[in-house]
C-alpha cells in the first residue's frame, strides 16, 4: 500500500527527458481518478525520506499536452487526494528582462494572467474564491527554492513577474513588447490556472522557472536544428546551456523540499478559512467542490 505523500512536484517540459531517479528513490506510480478525469501520472518517490509525488505536466512521451489543454483541476485534485501540503512546479519560459539568459532560473514572485479561457475554479457555482493573490506564490515554498537552487547554480534570481499567455501559440513581438513594458520578467503558458486551484484547496504553490529561449523580438531569431521544443529557438551552445539547467532540476526541487519545515506558517493554509468560520464550508475538502456537473 503506497503511502500519502508531502509534496506534489508538478514538472514542466523537458521532464518527460529525465530520469526520476535524479529526485530519489522511485517507489511506485499511481493515477488518480478524480471528478475532473484521470490526473497525469504520479511516480511516488522517497525524497530522503520524504513522500513525494512527481507528475509530468505535459505528458510521459514529449511534449504531447500543450498549455492549455493540461487537466489542472484533475491534477490539483490529485494532489490533493493523495495527501500533498505543498506543490512546486517547474516551467520553461522565455525571457523578456534583458537580465535573464538561457539556463538561468527565476524564483517567480508575481504573475500576470493573460489567458483567456481556463477554467480558474473549483467553485464556480458556490461564490467561493475570493483568495487573495498577494502573494500569488508561497513565500515559504519560495525561499526553499531559492536556497536550493543556489546551491546548484550562480545564475538564480530571487524574484520574476511572469506573464501567463493562452497559447499554445507563441508571443507575437508587439506583445512581447507591452509585456515588457508591464513589468513582465518572462513569458509562458502553465502556472495558470495551477496556482489558484492548489490556493482553493489550501496547498502552497510556488514556481522555478528556467530560462529556455528569449521572447519575440528581443533576441534576432538563429538558424538551428537542435532538437525539443525550445531547441529551434536557440544556437548550438545556448541549448547546451539549457540542458544542463534541466538536468539540474530534480536535485533542485528535491533540495528545496528536504529544506522545508515540517509546519506551515503561510497564509496558504487558511485561504478558505473566511468560508470555514461563516459556516459555509466543513471540514472535508472534497465537499467544497460541486462535482455533479463536471
Ligand atoms: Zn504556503
Amino acid at each position: 500500500m503506497l503511502g500519502k505523500i508531502e509534496v506534489m512536484v508538478i514538472a514542466g517540459t523537458e521532464a518527460y527527458n529525465l530520469d526520476f531517479g535524479g529526485f530519489g528513490r522511485v517507489v511506485g506510480s499511481t493515477v488518480v481518478e478524480t471528478p475532473f478525469g484521470k490526473s497525469a501520472k504520479v511516480s511516488l518517490i522517497d525524497m530522503n525520506g520524504i513522500s513525494a509525488g512527481v507528475m509530468s505536466r505535459h505528458g510521459e512521451r514529449g511534449y504531447s499536452i500543450s498549455a492549455p489543454f493540461v487537466n489542472y483541476h484533475a491534477n490539483i485534485w490529485a494532489a490533493k487526494e493523495l495527501g500533498a501540503k505543498r506543490i512546486i512546479s517547474w516551467n520553461g519560459a522565455g525571457a523578456i528582462n534583458r537580465l535573464l539568459s538561457v539556463g538561468d532560473f527565476v524564483i517567480l514572485d508575481d504573475l500576470i494572467d493573460m489567458t483567456r479561457k481556463r477554467d480558474y475554479t473549483f467553485y464556480p457555482d458556490r461564490g467561493y474564491g475570493f483568495i487573495r493573490q498577494n502573494p500569488v506564490f508561497c513565500s515559504e515554498v519560495r525561499s526553499a527554492l531559492y536556497q536550493a537552487a543556489s546551491q546548484f547554480s550562480p545564475h538564480v534570481f530571487r524574484r520574476g513577474v511572469y506573464v501567463c499567455t493562452e497559447g499554445p501559440r507563441l508571443e507575437t513581438a508587439s506583445e512581447i513588447r507591452v509585456f515588457d513594458t508591464w513589468g513582465a520578467d518572462v513569458v509562458g503558458m502553465t502556472p495558470v490556472p495551477e496556482v489558484y486551484l492548489a490556493k482553493e484547496l489550501e496547498m502552497c504553490y510556488a514556481s522555478i522557472t528556467y530560462i529556455s529561449n528569449y521572447a519575440e523580438g528581443l533576441v534576432k531569431p538563429q538558424e538551428s536544428k537542435q532538437e525539443g521544443v525550445f531547441g529551434s529557438l536557440l544556437p548550438a551552445d545556448e541549448a547546451a546551456v539549457l540542458k544542463e539547467s534541466v538536468q539540474l532540476l530534480p536535485k533542485i526541487v528535491s533540495t528545496a523540499i528536504s529544506l522545508l519545515s515540517e509546519e506551515r506558517d503561510c497564509p496558504c493554509v487558511t485561504a478558505m478559512k473566511k468560508y470555514r468560520d461563516r459556516g459555509d464550508i466543513g471540514d472535508d475538502w472534497h465537499t467544497w467542490v460541486n462535482t455533479e456537473n463536471s
